[in-house]
């Protein structure tokens, strides 16, 4: 066991601390991972508060974490000392369900095991990236490619493989019509990603505040869902339309949005029920789909991706001592477009 610094909340809504915590002596398989920076995601903030329900505590959030291997397993084969990677969303899972066989751990039958806020297989809580250093099996790190930097990289492993999936999923390329909803922390990665993937994209965002943004980000259009005109004007537009947003939305209006046998594809987890009229999926054959994150296997082919088309995250790193700060501040949609802490502060 090695005692490691760390930002915790000890317990739901408190705010975050600086503390110590164990992480495992290294197994056969486990890699030892230098954290250089860990990016906070807006559900690090739902899980510490107990938003999404009873949460373990004391709690270090972070799934989005980069660094570099500073120890291996003797049966490690994938890593070597010196190599940059990633830990996103999921550390374990069973490896055997159907699910698992097919590459999509985040769904395993027998109950994937998160970065944190979860109990390991070893029946030892999960500590997430807020900490100088985790110990992750080696099937569930990812390659960080040279062309990426840390710092920008670290919010792929969960704003990008969270945007990247459904993109993929839902066919977005050259001659479709993409709509993201929200602009912030995984609207900003939609637009890049699916910009990269060759559809013509457009932002749907409550103001039109950030426009100018959005157009630099890689939107063709950027549009006012304040604006009632906006539905009006774009409806049976979009092939595709993924929404961002974890505030309640009338999906109903965004439904009117999508072309016929459109599919609109919700990443946000507001942590209210929606209405919605089904009538408005009825007609046009329209989907309304759900996606979360992504498998290992597409998570290092969504980093691949993004280093071949230059996609980085677009960062503040700030210091530990930040943390509740960004917390405040990512609340209030006030971060342009992702917080990333440099772990060497903690
Ligand atoms: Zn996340
Ligand atoms: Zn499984």
């Amino acid at each position: 066991m090695t005692t490691v610094a760390a930002y915790a909340a000890p317990a739901a809504k408190a705010p975050l601390e600086r503390t110590t915590i164990e992480r495992r002596a290294v197994r056969e398989h486990d890699v030892l991972i230098d954290i250089k920076f860990a990016g906070i995601c807006h559900s690090d903030i739902h899980q510490a508060q107990e938003g999404w329900g009873e949460a373990i505590f004391p709690m270090v959030p972070g799934h989005e974490i980069a660094g570099v291997v500073s120890e291996v397993g003797p049966g490690v084969t994938k890593y070597k000392v010196g190599d940059r990677v990633g830990v996103g969303c999921l550390v374990d899972s069973c490896r055997k369900c159907e699910n698992c066989e097919a590459g999509r751990e985040q769904f395993c039958l027998n109950g994937s095991v998160g970065t944190y806020n979860a109990i390991g297989k070893d029946g030892e809580p999960t500590y997430g990236g807020y900490s100088e250093k985790v110990v992750v099996d080696e099937n569930f790190v990812v390659r960080i490619p040279e062309g990426l930097a840390l710092d920008e990289a670290a919010p792929l492993l969960c704003a990008g493989i969270t945007t990247y999936s459904p993109l993929k999923r839902w066919g977005a390329g050259p001659g479709k019509k993409v709509a993201v909803i929200g602009l912030g922390g995984l609207g900003h990665m939609g637009v890049k990603i699916a910009h990269a993937l060759g559809a013509e994209v457009t932002v749907l965002s409550q103001s039109l505040r950030k426009k100018d943004d959005g157009l630099k980000l890689g939107a063709d259009h950027y549009y006012a869902t304040s604006d009632p005109k906006t539905f009006e004007e774009l409806a049976g537009s979009f092939d595709l339309i993924v929404s961002t947003v974890s505030a309640p939305l009338d999906i109903g209006a965004y439904l009117g949005l999508l072309k016929t046998d459109g599919a609109l594809v919700n990443v946000g987890a507001p942590e209210e029920p929606v209405a919605l009229n089904l009538f408005s999926l009825i007609g046009g054959n329209k989907t309304l789909a759900g996606s979360m994150i992504g498998g290992i296997a597409e998570t290092q082919e969504m980093l691949d991706f993004c280093a071949a088309h230059g996609i980085g995250s677009e960062i503040e790193v700030i210091a530990a001592s930040e943390i509740n700060e960004a917390y405040e501040r990512v609340v209030k949609s006030d971060v342009r477009y992702r917080f990333v802490i440099d772990t060497a502060t903690i």
